[in-house]
């Protein structure tokens, strides 16, 4: 194994430690940031991650308001919670978990949201923004990847990257932010010809499809620093009848025989997420006090 291993777990709780000295210094001009996360029904794997992003919120030093509905909430109620969150001035940052339930339309909620408490950055004003090169609340998981990149190559300019999956929440901004890191970007879906080709020439490679250990070893440029967002629970035989384990899109032992850099899953981009998202609650909280963002 030759590449070096991306410690996001360990990144992550450094760039935490930092917003919780920022949060204590914001705690002097008497502003405590504060995030609201709303979760629609019993979904096994939201309720896990907003446990964690409460535990984390508080841990910072932040207000968490925790609005958990049930399953059969109609889109009115959940637009008129959002309406009240929007209101709140204990509120910075809201955040509605998602998936949400089949009768309510997910791009109307995100879009009833404040531009300014976007803290997931799925607004479209807050894309159009990032499109734009304007500032902007950017989402967690790129602004988590871009980090890690930047953590193992300072310059990224000329360089090529790939990105592979177009989602709104991962792949098109991660892109957008390579794009402003000056490197020349690819993006790769479902209906693209010759993966293995252009990961081949990829210097950065993030990979957010969903594909259990879809990019193999022989696929990379070798030197090549990749990010691994995928999260895909499989079967373990070797563990036991019935036991699974989580991997990446990325098959990592053959990923990082050739790879410069290379991100685990899990400990990897996962935890950047929540770090990212309790930087962007900080961010707005300064924003809307009309106080300069510390330095992180
Ligand atoms: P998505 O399903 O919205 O998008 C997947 C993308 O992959 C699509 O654009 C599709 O065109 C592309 N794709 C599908 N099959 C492909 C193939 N064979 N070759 C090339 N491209 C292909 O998924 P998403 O929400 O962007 O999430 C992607 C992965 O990242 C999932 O495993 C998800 O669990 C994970 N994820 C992790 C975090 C984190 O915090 N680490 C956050 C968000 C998503």
């Amino acid at each position: 194994m030759s590449a070096t291993i991306i410690d996001g777990k360990a990144f992550a709780a450094g760039l935490r430690a930092g917003i919780g000295r920022a949060v204590a210094g914001l705690a002097e001009e008497g502003v405590t940031p504060g995030l609201a996360v709303v979760i629609v029904g019993e979904d096994a794997a939201s309720q896990i991650y907003v446990r964690n992003k409460v535990r984390q919120t508080l841990a910072a030093g932040m207000r968490s308001f925790d609005h958990v509905l049930p399953a059969s909430t109609g889109e009115a109620d959940l637009l008129a919670l959002v309406g009240r969150l929007n209101a709140d001035p204990e509120v910075d940052g809201i955040l509605v978990q998602l998936p949400l339930p089949g009768q309510i339309d997910p791009q109307r909620v995100i879009e009833a949201i404040d531009p300014a408490k976007d803290v997931d950055g799925f607004h479209p004003v807050n894309a159009g923004r990032l499109l734009a090169g304007a500032p902007a609340f950017v989402p967690c998981t790129p602004l988590g990847s871009l980090l890690l990149i930047k953590s193992v190559l300072p310059r990224l300019a000329g360089l090529d990257a790939l990105v592979i999956g177009r989602s709104s929440i991962v792949g098109k901004p991660m892109a957008q932010l390579l794009l402003q890191q000056d490197c020349t970007v690819t993006m790769a879906h479902s209906r693209t010809r010759d993966l293995p080709g252009l990961c081949g020439r990829a210097d950065i490679l993030v990979a957010a499809v969903g594909r259990p250990e879809l990019v193999r070893g022989d696929w990379l440029k070798p030197g090549a620093v990749v990010i691994d967002v995928g999260i895909n629970r499989v079967p373990d035989p070797a563990a036991g009848e019935g036991r699974t384990r989580v991997v990446g899109d990325v098959a990592f032992r053959e990923a990082a025989a050739v790879a410069g850099a290379i991100t685990p899953v899990p400990g990897g981009v996962g935890p950047m997420t929540i770090a990212c998202l309790l930087r962007n609650t900080l961010q707005a909280a300064c924003l809307r006090h009309g106080l300069p963002m510390p330095a992180l």
